[in-house]
């Protein structure tokens, strides 16, 4: 079935010198932005010797330097955004990849139809998202996006178009899955949906009280529950060390729904959209008011059970738009850490340690537990657990507590998430992603003159020189 959706947003602008950052809003920088709506368009921009290189952009939803290039070219993808095609039977969808997660729901949940894997946003591109290899609460089950992804159109450095899949250019398809734009532009893609009867997740909360009543919960729990997430308080010490509230949860049937709901089973509740206007006195953070925040938190969540939507289940901070402002004009920084299953207990104990005697994270760390990797060359996931938090950026403090963390995650053989990095240095990534010379060679045939390149790649000694990270490119 043919299934066109035209979006009014497509439009094709001429190249402008902006300053663009990620989400994280630690820095800026200055990019020659464009943005093109056809392959002919891209194709131009990518001949034109404007600068010398390029690097595709989502919604810009990585937390760093990913979808960034100083001083160099950067391309939207968002008016890109066309519905191609859907096997309604097979729930085989096939898109642009500026087509956001957010226009996946509102058009194929009604349809029974939900993305196979989402991150906590649904404010991603599908290009974004398989650049990055996204996981979601569902990791222990259904690994990362990659598994869903069955082909793609890739526009190479040479202007070729090429496609990649399983069977076809296979060493391609596993370097573009997960590898952050750097092996080329991801036109249109073909992914495997999730059917689902309702828009409705059952939830059980469980409270835990320390790190290893959690892990314990994930052990016993992951083969019953399709997602599976804990809220740390990353602030308390000693028995109450990664304490949480652990969300386990399956897709609710229909007959799970009270009469009311079941005729709309498919419809999410409409909700007022909260907005923070400007960039709010970073002062607002402090330990006081985090610990705060992090004991009402645990405290209201004792043991239940819940119906709840998907937009509150799957995307809890969408419902404030720009919610990154309440980190005010310094910003914000994630380290999101993956430690292996054999490493894992140990690993998380001296960094939720060291976190909470640094008293400088933010709010509650987010702690789940991860299965099988796919076979991207920098994919991130493997079996294990992954902690996510966010710190308020606080120059050298923070630089210094991060090459810390890093240096913990080393010692247990652990690796920090692309999408979320923004300060690691090359050594350490290297030192992390054993595949990243396969990546490397791949790169080299498809793209020997580093047409491709991001800021986070130069940083990270991907291409070119090696650029240093830290207080040098503060500001910028
Ligand atoms: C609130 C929040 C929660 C999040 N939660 C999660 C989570 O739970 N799990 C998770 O995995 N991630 C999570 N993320 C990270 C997010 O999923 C990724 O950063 C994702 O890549 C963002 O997509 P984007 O379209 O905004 O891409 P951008 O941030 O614009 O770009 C990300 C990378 O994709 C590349 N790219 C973009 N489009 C294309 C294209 N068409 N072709 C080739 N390369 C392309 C860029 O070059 C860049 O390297 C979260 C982010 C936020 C803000």
């Amino acid at each position: 079935m043919r299934f066109p959706i035209e979006n009014p947003r497509a439009e094709f602008r001429h190249t402008t010198e902006q300053r663009i950052g990620g989400w994280g809003n630690r820095s800026q920088q200055a990019c020659h932005v464009s943005s093109a709506e056809s392959l002919e368009q891209l194709r131009s921009i990518l001949k034109s010797g404007e600068t010398d290189s390029y690097i595709a952009r989502g919604l810009g939803r990585s937390y760093g330097d990913s979808a960034t290039n100083e001083g160099q070219g950067v391309i939207l993808q968002s008016p890109r955004n066309h519905f191609l095609s859907l096997d309604e039977r097979a729930g085989m969808l096939e898109c642009q990849a500026g087509v956001t997660f957010s226009e996946i729901i509102d058009h194929l949940l009604p349809r029974g139809w939900f993305l196979p894997t989402t991150p906590g946003t649904r404010f991603v591109t599908v290009g974004g998202a398989i650049a990055a290899d996204v996981h979601g609460k569902n990791h222990h089950r259904h690994g990362s996006l990659g598994n869903a992804v069955q082909r793609f159109r890739l526009l190479t450095a040479s202007g070729e178009t090429m496609l990649c899949s399983r069977e076809q250019n296979s060493e391609l398809f596993w370097a573009t899955i997960g590898g952050m734009g750097l092996t080329g532009i991801i036109l249109d893609a073909c992914i495997q949906l999730r059917p689902v009867e309702t828009a409705y997740c059952h939830v059980s909360y469980r409270r835990t009280a320390n790190l290893d009543k959690t892990l314990e919960l994930f052990g016993q729990s992951d083969s019953e529950f399709e997602y599976s997430v804990a809220w740390i308080d990353c602030l308390a010490q000693r028995e109450k060390l990664g304490r949480s509230v652990v969300m386990l949860a399956n897709d609710a049937t229909v007959d799970q729904l009270p009469w009311e709901r079941r005729p709309a089973a498919l419809e999410l509740p409409r909700r007022r959209q909260l907005s923070i206007p400007f960039q709010l006195p970073s002062s607002l953070l402090n330990p006081l008011s985090i610990r705060a925040f992090n004991g009402l938190f645990y405290a209201r969540h004792g043991d239940s059970e819940r119906l709840v939507d998907f937009d509150t289940f799957f995307y809890p901070l969408d419902r404030i738009h720009n919610w990154n402002r309440i980190y005010g004009s310094r910003g914000f920084v994630q380290y999101q850490a993956y430690f292996p299953s054999s490493t894992s207990r140990q690993g998380l104990v001296e960094m939720l340690e060291k976190i909470s005697h640094s008293r400088r994270a933010s709010f509650l760390a987010v702690l789940k537990s991860s299965g099988p990797a796919t076979a991207g060359h920098l994919s991130y996931l493997a079996p294990g657990h992954t902690l996510a938090l966010d710190f308020p950026y606080r120059g050298t403090v923070t630089e210094r507590l991060f090459s810390e963390l890093d240096k913990i995650l080393l010692k247990h053989g652990g690796r920090l998430y692309l999408a979320k990095d923004s300060m690691t240095s090359a050594a350490t990534f290297a030192e992390m992603y054993p595949r990243l010379d396969e990546f490397k060679q791949v790169k080299k045939t498809v793209d020997p003159g580093n047409l491709f390149t991001s800021s986070q790649a130069r940083r990270l000694g991907i291409v070119g020189p090696v650029v240093p990270p830290g207080p040098a490119r503060e500001g910028q």
